[in-house]
């Protein structure tokens, strides 16, 4: 049995017309010979209206009874486009999550999957050529709903995908693919035919929102291909796949950025064993990620300590870090929330050089000011004033030549 799972995001699924659309894709999977196992989204602006909906009834909604809710978000997109198959002859079913079922853990509102009953699947698919499963849902082991958090039907997709060893994980949405920087801001920005899991997730975490990151995070450690594309054209949109010797020709793949960052600088704390665990230790425990850390070198015993927090995160950090104050011994506690993150990725830098000095002077050229550098692997990453993030992307997507589609160095 060859079974392929497609994902249908929001726009999608937005009303009948779009629904059509998507039963135009299923149709010639069948006529390939596929099963398909349908993975939608709840209609656009559905999950949305549903978290309104529960902030007018409560000013804390209750995380179980908010996922009951949430839920019904794809229960509705599944009924109906299951009703559709069926009208034109289609061997198909909708199964909420608790149904497959998609077992999670008990974290509402951002549960983990943890199961999967791919036997079950492959009983049910014996009887049916489509099973339309409602994304973003499972449930935890007290049969209670639970829903993955925003985007998580891309998770659920795959999640089904590994399970049932399926040929490829297509995600539909309204976009034909990940581009090498945002094409709004950029619109020389080229479609990437091949990703590594790991740019990707770079690129995802920065703000790239084709594909939730848990779900590249499932993909990667099941091996699980991953072809983004359009539902509203047919060409060939990205696979997101392990790396291989190709994707190393480029010295960068992607440019990304992130404006939700803050800069935060504690002037002239100790520089002793056990102060950033201070720092960051409440900070950690109130749940607020830390980005970018960057601590100078010390002098008279004293040294500045500078990260990055996400700017809704702010004041929370500095009442903590005023707390602390004193026993760091901070002289002062700058913020500034006019700073951005560009960021340029690549699994070809593992093996070119000067890609940070390119980056550099590109940024020199348009004299941007670099405030903060931080580097893996496969990425660099400035932070930079807030007001030039357009222009940095610009400047360094044209620096890498990520216009052209030929890499610009070989290895
Ligand atoms: N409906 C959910 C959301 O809007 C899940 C999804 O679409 O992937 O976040
Ligand atoms: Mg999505």
């Amino acid at each position: 049995m060859r079974v392929l799972v497609q994902k249908y995001g929001g726009t999608s699924v937005a009303n009948l017309e779009c629904m059509n659309k998507v039963r135009e894709k299923v149709l010639i999977s069948l006529d390939k010979g596929y099963k398909v196992i349908v993975v939608l989204s709840a209609m656009s602006g559905e999950t949305n209206r549903l978290i309104d909906l529960a902030r007018q009834w409560s000013h804390r909604p209750d995380p179980c009874e908010m996922d009951v809710l949430l839920a019904t978000g794809e229960q509705t997109s599944v009924s109906l486009f299951a009703m559709l198959l069926k009208d034109c002859g289609v061997k198909a079913r909708s199964l909420l999550g608790f149904q497959v079922p998609i077992q999670t853990d008990k974290s509402f509102g951002k549960a983990r999957i943890l199961d999967i009953d791919n036997e079950r699947i492959e009983e049910i698919l014996e009887k049916y050529d489509v099973l339309v499963v409602a994304g973003f849902q499972g449930c935890d082991c007290s049969q209670r709903i639970t829903t993955l958090g925003r985007g998580g039907s891309d998770t659920s997709a795959v999640a089904l995908a590994a399970a049932i060893n399926a040929e490829t994980c297509e995600i539909y949405t309204d976009v034909d693919g990940v581009y090498t920087t945002d094409p709004n801001i950029c619109p020389q920005a080229r479609k990437i035919k091949k990703i590594a899991y790991d740019e990707m997730l770079e690129m995802a975490s920065m703000g790239a929102k084709v594909l939730q990151i848990r779900s590249v995070e499932f993909a990667k450690k099941y091996n699980v291909p991953i072809h983004v594309r359009s539902t509203f054209s047919d060409g060939p949109g990205t696979l997101v796949v392990q790396e291989d010797k190709s994707m190393e020709a480029a010295m960068v793949s992607g440019v990304a950025y992130d404006k939700d960052q803050a800069r935060i600088t504690l002037v002239g704390v100790y520089d002793e064993p056990g102060v950033a665990a201070k720092i960051f230790e409440p900070i950690s425990r109130a749940n607020i990620v830390v980005d970018m850390i960057v601590q100078n070198p010390s002098r008279e015993g004293k040294t500045d300590m500078t990260f990055t927090v996400p700017k809704g995160n702010v004041e929370d950090t500095l009442n903590i870090l005023k707390k602390a104050q004193a026993d760091i011994g901070a002289q002062a506690i700058l913020h500034d929330v006019d700073v951005a993150k560009v960021t340029v990725i690549g699994v070809g830098m593992r093996n070119h050089s000067g890609v940070a000095a390119i980056a550099f002077s590109a940024l020199k050229n348009e004299n941007i000011n670099i405030m903060i550098i931080s580097t893996s692997e496969i990425k660099i990453s400035c932070l930079i004033e807030e007001k030039y993030t357009e222009l940095a992307i610009r400047t360094l997507h044209e620096a890498f030549g990520l216009d052209q589609e030929a890499p610009r160095k070989e290895c």
